[in-house]
């Protein structure tokens, strides 16, 4: 069994393995090659959140679980709040063949899923790229979508503008101008707009958002989270990672429920990825991405690192 610790994750997987890893994940889900499992989460009392994604991918030979949550106390610790694990098995005889840092490996898989959305789902003339968010995942989600279209300037919002800084200084170090700008700018001047905060009411109304537009709305991953109003998604063409999160515990949950947005009418990208659903129809289009986060990324990137790992020499083998 090797070990890949989270220190070693930062020189091991970039962010095109990681693009590359979980395009593959979503395509073997589309062609049911691979599926997750029901996800578990708990609440252990005073804030913390811990539970299990796993999954299975016959052909990609993955099976494993993250395991982790959400630790308030750890930030008094100088360690960061969300923690997080993933173990990998040999799918045919159930041994442990890994154990590997999920902390960085979760921001880089979820970056990636956004980054796959734009590359499929934007439109290719996509110039701003609009930032509805500013914590710890929006830095990763800025550097993975500038791959994707020759973007010639970031623009954002954050409930705390004291946070801005951080996507001023990403832009910064990509390059690119940043300006901090109110919503109603935002939605005029956005080609696509990534949200990514931990909201529970929406952020973005129907009103903000012009035709054309492509939004990857990330931070709903919980019963209860919105982060644009459920008009948005009654008017847009929805894709998303699972179908099934998507309804329940994603941005399409408030859609659905408020009967705006049918289940069926919501596309996986695997289907736009495998050639079975076209994308973008047209200029005018709005496409949404409902990023929900699935095991099955967690297990991809993470094979991906320990694969890189023991080939340089970073992985550690113990018996087992
Ligand atoms: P963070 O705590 O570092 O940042 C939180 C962000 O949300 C900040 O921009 C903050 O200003 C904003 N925010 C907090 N409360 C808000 C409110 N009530 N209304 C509007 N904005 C609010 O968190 P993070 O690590 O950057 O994660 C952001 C979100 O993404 C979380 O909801 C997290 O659960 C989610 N997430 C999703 C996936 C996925 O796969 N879809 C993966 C990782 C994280």
């Amino acid at each position: 069994m090797w070990i890949v610790p989270e220190s070693a994750i930062a020189g091991l997987v970039d962010e095109q393995s990681a693009f590359d890893a979980v395009e593959a994940t979503f395509a073997a889900m589309s062609r049911g090659d691979a599926y997750n499992f029901p996800v578990v989460r708990e609440g252990l009392g005073e804030g913390r959140q811990y539970g299990f994604k796993s999954g299975l991918d016959r052909v990609g030979n993955l099976l494993g679980v993250k395991s982790g949550g959400y630790f308030p106390g750890n930030a008094a610790r100088g360690i960061p709040n969300h923690q997080s694990t993933v173990f990998l098995f040999d799918p045919d005889s159930g041994r442990p063949t890994a154990m590997v840092g999920g902390n960085l490996l979760t921001a880089l898989r979820t970056a990636a899923a956004s980054s796959i959305s734009v590359a499929r789902l934007a439109r290719a003339d996509a110039k701003v790229l609009g930032m509805v968010g500013a914590g710890h995942q929006s830095a990763f989600q800025m550097r993975a979508a500038v791959r994707q279209r020759d973007f010639e300037k970031v623009i954002g919002w954050n409930l705390h503008p004291d946070m801005l800084s951080r996507l001023a200084e990403t832009a910064q170090d990509l390059g690119l101008p940043f300006e901090a700008v109110e919503l109603d700018q935002l939605g005029a001047e956005a080609d696509v707009i990534i949200t990514i905060t931990s909201s529970d009411k929406p952020i973005l109304q129907d009103a903000h958002i012009r035709p054309g537009t492509h939004l990857a709305c990330m931070g709903t991953d919980t019963i209860g989270k919105q982060e644009v109003a459920a008009e948005i998604l009654g008017r847009a063409t929805v894709f998303t990672d699972e179908v099934a999160q998507s309804v329940t515990l994603g941005e399409a949950q408030h859609a659905v429920a408020a009967g705006l947005l049918a289940q069926e009418a919501i596309t996986e990208i695997g289907a736009v990825i495998n050639g079975g659903h076209p994308g973008r129809s047209s200029a005018d289009e709005i496409t949404v991405f409902d990023g929900t986060g699935v095991g099955l990324q967690d297990l991809a990137v993470a094979s991906k690192a320990v694969e890189l790992a023991i080939a340089r020499g970073l992985a550690q083998e113990v018996a087992v």
